[in-house]
């Protein structure tokens, strides 16, 4: 179904590049591509043929040139919002990029809100809700593990997997509603006791689903890590050896301030979110170095600790610090003993004994290490793997949960079958049953956008970027 409204906005980045696009999408974008954009053989765009490059130039109004371009037309429904677009790939300059668009708008389209391509593709049927959420995770994915998951629920195995639960659920109604219209065959007894049977095994396939959520959304959002530890016990000599591995990542937060860049490593394939790099970076000057008020900050709104001591001096009294800090904060906490390259094993047992006693199960492990040479790099990327995916993730991998609403939906539907399960143990009719069953089944089809509320949907496509 094509929009009346014709849409129009940058496909690109902003800044500059070779090359940027603007794209058009509705019932009126070959209209106004004809109008703005002349091919180099003479011919009219509507001539040309469709997904085919034509070479030619973009004009305003008063036939002036403004760029030379290439302009790609795809008709309804062979498009990635199953309408009428058309791409036109011109300079990427900020100024030619701006001109071309303010055209499109002159002649009839509108400026796209964000997501609202991917919008129109899902309202299309194009993509499901869970795809079309899995096109900014793809744009947006900060490892290959993070791309992999992404891709996983882009291709649609997710929503396979979605829509085989709600079969089975669907199913399994269906066997108790033909008990409930022919009673006198006797299927009463066998189909509420196969449906007892068939939604134990849903139930726990459900949640073993569920379960990945965590690990999914760390692996999509990565997780938020604080580093904090003395002066000059190796922080930012910690942070380059990680950076060092694969260049970091930096991610504009849409809708805030440059300040709140962020910084992500890769270890394992786990992204860390880094605090406050900036002010671990300052080496050069002590003063700026992380005190140990703003350490007690840090660690407390982290996911993850890593807690630097230099292992080649006595603990000091600000290492006691940093050791009353862990046993104080909320996240996972993984030690490092630093400088391993050195002579002098000095902290070990003593730092052991003293997080022993606390008897905290959230000091995940403590790791020698030398950030000079990456001596235990390793062991640190073993342990964040066993940390975040409790050892299993590779036998879920597309099917892995990576968003909150989802994870929420499949809780939701986890209580709505136990309830009829409940319903089955109490001896109650199968009318009752049903009803429970269909909540269910309901409830799951908001994953893939086949039972939700519109505002709902306007939400989700709210958060994705204007050109998307
Ligand atoms: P920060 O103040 O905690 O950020 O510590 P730095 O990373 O600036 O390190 C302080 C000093 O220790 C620097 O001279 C580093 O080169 C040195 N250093 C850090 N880690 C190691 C290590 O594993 N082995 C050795 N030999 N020196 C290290």
């Amino acid at each position: 179904m094509q929009q009346d409204e014709t849409i129009s906005a940058i496909a690109t980045p902003p800044g500059e590049g070779g090359i940027g696009i603007i794209r058009l999408s509705g019932a009126r974008s070959v209209e106004i591509a004809t109008k703005i954009f002349n091919p180099y053989g003479g011919e009219k765009l509507t001539d040309c043929s469709p997904r085919k490059a034509v070479y030619g130039t973009v004009v305003n109004e008063k036939n002036k040139i403004i760029d030379e371009a290439i302009c790609i037309v795809m008709y309804a429904p062979n498009s990635y919002t199953c309408e009428d677009v058309v791409e036109i790939q011109c300079h990427g300059g900020s100024i030619v990029m701006k001109e071309v668009l303010s055209l499109t708008y002159r002649m009839g389209a509108r400026p796209a809100q964000p997501g609202e391509f991917t919008k129109r593709a899902f309202l299309n049927g194009r993509l499901d809700l869970s795809q079309a959420q899995a096109v900014m995770d793809v744009i947006n994915a900060k490892t290959k593990a993070s791309l992999a998951m992404a891709m996983g629920h882009l291709s649609g195995d997710f929503s396979n997997k979605i829509k085989e639960f709600r079969h089975e659920i669907l199913s399994m109604i269906a066997h108790l509603e033909a008990s409930i219209d022919f009673p006198e065959d006797d299927i009463e007894d066998f189909a509420v006791e196969d449906t007892r049977e068939k939604l134990k095994l849903l139930v726990e396939k459900i949640k073993r689903m569920s379960d990945t959520a965590d690990a999914g959304i760390i692996l999509r959002d990565g997780l938020k890590t604080a580093i904090i530890g003395k002066p000059n016990a190796g922080k930012s000599s910690l942070m380059n050896l990680l950076l060092g591995q694969e260049r970091a990542i930096v991610t504009d937060i849409p809708g805030t301030t440059r300040d709140s860049i962020e910084e992500y490593v890769n270890i394992g394939g786990i992204p860390l979110r880094l605090i406050d790099t900036a002010g671990i970076r300052a080496t050069d000057d002590i003063v700026e170095k992380i005190g140990v008020d703003k350490a007690y900050s840090y660690a407390n709104e982290a996911e993850l600790v890593l807690a630097v001591f230099d292992n080649t001096q006595e603990l000091s009294e600000e290492d006691e610090e940093i050791i009353n800090i862990i046993k104080k904060c909320p996240g996972n906490i993984i030690v490092i003993l630093n400088k391993m390259d050195l002579s002098g094993d000095i902290n070990n047992d003593i730092i052991s004994r003293k997080l022993n006693e606390s008897n905290e199960t959230r000091i995940r492990g403590i790791i020698p290490m030398s950030a000079k040479n990456g001596d235990g790099q390793e062991k640190l990327e073993q342990l964040l793997q066993d940390i975040v995916y409790g050892g299993n993730v590779n036998n879920y991998e597309s099917n892995i949960i990576c968003d909150a609403r989802q994870g929420e939906i499949l809780r939701q539907t986890v209580l709505l079958l136990q309830e009829s399960l409940n319903t089955i143990e109490m001896g109650m009719s199968e009318d009752f049953i049903v009803i429970d069953l269909r909540s269910a089944w309901e409830k799951l089809g908001e994953i893939t956008g086949e039972t939700i509320e519109d505002d709902i949907v306007n939400q989700i496509f709210s958060q994705f970027c204007i050109g998307k």
